[in-house]
């Protein structure tokens, strides 16, 4: 009997890997809205890409814009007996440094300040070269920052913390939400939407011109 030698067969669309579970798909292509899921560990492993690279540089510029709106505005007012007090995003964690809290302060200055403007300043480079088709210089290391940053970006996290605060002074002193509070609000969205999934379309938009 002679040994049945193993073949290979070439896949007839490009592979994709799941994320969870390291097991090798076949892409399909996607209608709009469609997804598809692991077979394996049903974790999702396409969609149907939701922005196109002018909406992501779009959304980047916007993102640029309000970043210097929250750090410029105060995010907090406060009022008691005719003496006000304001504080923007980094005076409240220049604030925290020079307590005793200066490792959290650290950390809560990298999350919510400059994790954030590392991912916008990466993605309006990266979009605004896509956009007229080609690849960004150093468009690998700039895309592998992006997905190693993500992790740590917590403007959520941040904004959260502002209004517990709010809450909780709320029934002492007289405090208001201030502008850069709103625009922080707006910017955790925006840094969800470019630095998310969308932005690993450009892997596949500018696979013929990546250097
Ligand atoms: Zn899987």
């Amino acid at each position: 009997m002679l040994p049945i030698e193993p073949t290979v067969v070439p896949p007839s669309a490009p592979l994709i890997i799941c994320e969870y579970c390291d097991s090798v798909h076949e892409t399909v292509p996607l209608g709009a809205r469609e997804r598809a899921y692991c077979v394996r560990c049903g974790a999702l492993v396409q969609r149907d890409d939701p922005l196109t690279v002018q909406q992501l540089l779009a959304l980047s510029i916007s993102a640029a814009l309000i970043f210097i709106f929250a750090n410029v505005f105060p995010v907090i007012s406060i009022t008691m007996q005719g003496l006000s007090n304001q504080a923007t995003l980094s005076e409240s964690v220049l604030a925290l440094a020079k307590g005793p809290l200066t490792p959290i302060a650290l950390v809560a200055g990298m999350t919510i300040i400059v994790v954030p403007f590392i991912q916008i300043t990466l993605s309006c480079w990266l979009t605004s070269f896509a956009v007229l088709g080609r690849a960004a210089p150093g468009f690998k290391a700039c895309m592998r920052t992006l997905e190693h940053l993500r992790p740590w970006s917590m403007l959520e996290v941040g904004l959260l913390g502002v209004l517990v605060a709010i809450v909780k002074l709320a029934g002492m002193l007289d405090v208001h939400p201030g502008m850069g509070l709103w625009a922080l609000g707006m910017l955790t969205v925006l840094v969800i939407l470019i630095s998310g999934r969308g932005i690993r379309r450009l892997w596949k938009d500018l696979e013929d011109v990546i250097p």
